[in-house]
């Protein structure tokens, strides 16, 4: 079988764990079908002879020797979990490629075509899709120091099982301070690929992109209080309807996207939780999750403070009381000139078409980019669609993104961005708000 039809006949294996019956998976963070992945790819690594250990957030490391155990560590990887009845690309496809990938490299070193520096390391992130247990990309947060072992593995889903619970369920609740994970402070770089999840690639026609920045995000956290009532008995002036409250929420979410530049910002409500949910009551607590995100923080914050307004108004006309509170605040990152450039090369190399790119949605190697000079790659995602069964991308397009991570890992355990200043830096911004 040649390299990329076994690619691609791992990469389907895996996309059958969980799968919907509508073509995605169900594979949430800690869960049985997470399980399943895990054990997958222990088995891919024993296969080829590569130790594996899980870390104390169930990040789990394939150690790939190539230099010995002095040599510091190239960290290729993406997430296994996925959002409920999500796609199969998003994640999945950075672990299938960085295994393969890293067994090219290793590969080739031993049949003396290459030369390298450091030892490679492939890693599964523990719970980057956040959709069963909140903040998402916990597992390389905690990694990168950026978010608080303990107080992550005391998160609580929403039946009130916690991290430490669910990871020590599936077997993968690893030691903190276990042997051979890899320690921050020999970290040389880190490589990423995942599919865009949007269509500029597509609509370009160019199946390769190199992530030059990540926009500024931000979560609002919202109570909606009213009063509990017979919904029969209760006259309509007498009602404090919680839920109708955050109906009008809801609908200023999208409203406040319509007040700027088109494509300049996104937002939604991406979750809900109604008490008591009773048919013949009216609610009297709305819990609701808000999402907003910009290249400009700026706009981000001129969002923020239009819907504070509006809160207080729909409070008052509802007769509710609105509590909203910011949360998981994330600045624009920029990933290394250095990188980018490199990757620009390889595909030169590869006479595959690349163009940067920004992406508007967060990824481990956001994170990884706080403690080591990182490289993120997109490959197409037809029609732009994720976090969804209709998640699509083509096995041809699949195929040259490994061809391209190999190429990729190859330089960088060469040292290509040894000492290089991470994050990058920003490009200067216009004060018209616009970049
Ligand atoms: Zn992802």
């Amino acid at each position: 079988m040649s390299q990329d039809q076994s690619f691609l006949t791992d990469f389907h294996e895996v996309a059958a764990i969980g799968a919907t019956e509508a073509g995605g998976v169900h594979r949430e963070a800690a869960t049985p079908e997470d399980r399943l992945t895990r054990d997958w790819f222990v088995r891919f690594a024993q296969s080829r002879g590569w130790p594996t250990v899980v870390d104390g957030i169930g990040n789990l490391f394939a150690l790939v020797d190539l230099v010995g155990p002095q040599g510091r560590v190239v960290l290729t990887g993406s997430h296994l979990d996925s959002q409920p009845r999500g796609g199969r690309f998003d994640g999945a496809y950075g672990v299938l490629a960085a295994l393969h990938a890293a067994d090219r490299v290793q590969r080739r070193v031993r049949a003396g075509e290459i030369e390298v520096l450091h030892n490679l390391v492939v890693v599964d992130w523990f719970n980057e899709e956040g959709g069963r247990f909140a903040p998402s990309i916990m597992g390389s947060s905690v990694y990168a120091g950026l978010m608080d072992l303990d107080e992550m593995l005391a998160t609580e889903d929403l039946e009130g099982t916690t991290v430490r619970e669910a990871l020590s369920g599936i077997g993968y609740l690893g030691d903190p301070g276990a042997e051979g994970v890899p320690a921050v402070d020999s970290l040389a770089a880190y490589a990423e690929i995942h599919i865009e999840q949007g269509h500029v690639l597509e609509d370009e026609q160019i199946p390769l992109g190199a992530v030059d920045s990540s926009w500024h995000t931000q979560k609002l956290d919202i109570e909606i209080l009213g009063e509990q009532s017979h919904t029969g008995a209760t006259r309509m002036e007498d009602r404090r309807d919680a839920l109708v409250g955050a109906a009008h929420v809801v609908l200023r979410f999208q409203e406040v996207c319509t007040r700027f530049a088109q494509g300049s910002l996104v937002s939604s409500v991406g979750q809900v939780t109604v008490e008591p949910n009773s048919p013949i009551v009216v609610n009297s607590r709305v819990h609701l999750v808000g999402d907003l995100r910009a290249d400009d923080p700026r706009i981000v914050e001129r969002a923020r403070d239009w819907l504070m307004e509006q809160f207080a108004q729909i409070g008052q006309e509802c007769g509710l009381e609105v509590r909203a509170s910011d949360v998981d605040i994330r600045p624009n990152r920029y990933y290394p000139e250095e990188g980018v450039e490199l990757s620009e090369k390889v595909a030169a190399e590869l006479g595959v078409p690349i163009r940067r790119i920004q992406t508007m949605a967060g990824h481990d190697s956001v994170a990884l980019n706080t403690v080591t000079p990182s490289v993120m790659l997109f490959i197409p995602s037809v029609d732009g669609v994720s976090h969804c069964e209709r998640e699509f991308t083509t096995d041809e397009d699949m195929v040259t993104g490994v061809g391209m991570l190999t190429g990729v890992l190859e330089r960088l355990a060469h040292g290509a961005l040894d000492g290089v200043a991470y994050p990058g830096t920003a490009p200067a911004r216009r004060e018209d708000g616009v970049s």
